[in-house]
């Protein structure tokens, strides 16, 4: 009788062993891969962040920006409201490059982008297209309202220059804005803006030039476009 009391006393001790055991080892797995779940998830949220801006000036990226072309077009055409597009580059922005390094020239993009973020609402966007050359989405604006803006912004840019660049860089930047159309598909509005900024550029620089919204097809810029 003992010896079978003693035995099962010694198989319940065994199972509780094996039970806690495979207890603390289940608890240890579980927390590990929720560890995991949320490395992963922080790191997918940080990649998403990175694909929506540009590293370089916090604006948005190229493709993210050109995504939310599409959905603001949308938008001003349910809502009715007027929008407004504008592409800025900045001028002789090489010979920046070229005289005071590549650094500054990369400051100076910084500062237009920072300029951009004092100077517009919440509700407008500004997306990095290439080089120096940046979008602005400007919603529920009307072309002249949407000039003034950027009309403004052209004039800070001069009159607040960057602290980090040598005073000699004067830096200024060219805008072509237009507004949306009836008929306008995202790449003819974008068009519409780049042949003003071509007018702005080939106008003498440091200045803003508007298209009215139309809806015949602009003509093509002569010098191959950026975009
Ligand atoms: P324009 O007034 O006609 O626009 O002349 P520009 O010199 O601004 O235009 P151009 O297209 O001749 O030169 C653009 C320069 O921008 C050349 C390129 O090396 C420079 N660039 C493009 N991306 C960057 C960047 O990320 N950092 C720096 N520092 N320079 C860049
Ligand atoms: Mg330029
Ligand atoms: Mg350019």
């Amino acid at each position: 009788d003992r010896l079978l009391v003693f035995l099962t006393l010694a198989g319940t001790a065994a199972l509780a062993w094996v039970i806690t055991v495979s207890y603390v080892r289940e608890r240890r797995h579980h927390r590990a891969t929720r560890d995991l779940a949320e490395q992963l998830q922080s790191a997918n949220t940080l990649l998403s962040a990175e694909a929506r801006h540009d590293s370089l000036t916090g604006a948005l990226s190229r493709r993210y920006f050109l995504d939310l072309l599409r959905d603001e077009i949308g938008r001003a055409r349910a809502s009715g409201e007027p929008l407004c597009m504008a592409i800025a580059d900045l001028d002789h922005f090489k010979q920046i490059n070229d005289c005071f390094g590549h650094a500054a020239g990369d400051r100076a993009l910084e500062h237009f982008v920072d300029t951009c973020r004092a100077e517009l609402r919440a509700s407008d966007a500004i997306g990095r297209l290439g080089g120096e050359e940046f979008g602005i989405l400007l919603p529920a604006t009307a072309l002249e309202a949407g000039r003034e803006v950027v009309e403004r912004l052209r004039t800070r840019l001069k009159a607040r220059p960057s602290t980090k660049l040598p005073a000699s860089a004067g830096l200024s930047v060219s805008i072509g804005i237009t507004e949306l159309s009836a008929e306008d598909l995202p790449e003819r509005l974008m068009s519409r803006a780049d042949l003003a900024l071509y007018a702005a550029k080939s106008g003498g620089r440091d200045r803003t030039e508007a298209l009215p919204p139309d809806d015949t097809a602009p003509p093509a810029r002569t010098a191959a476009t950026t975009w």
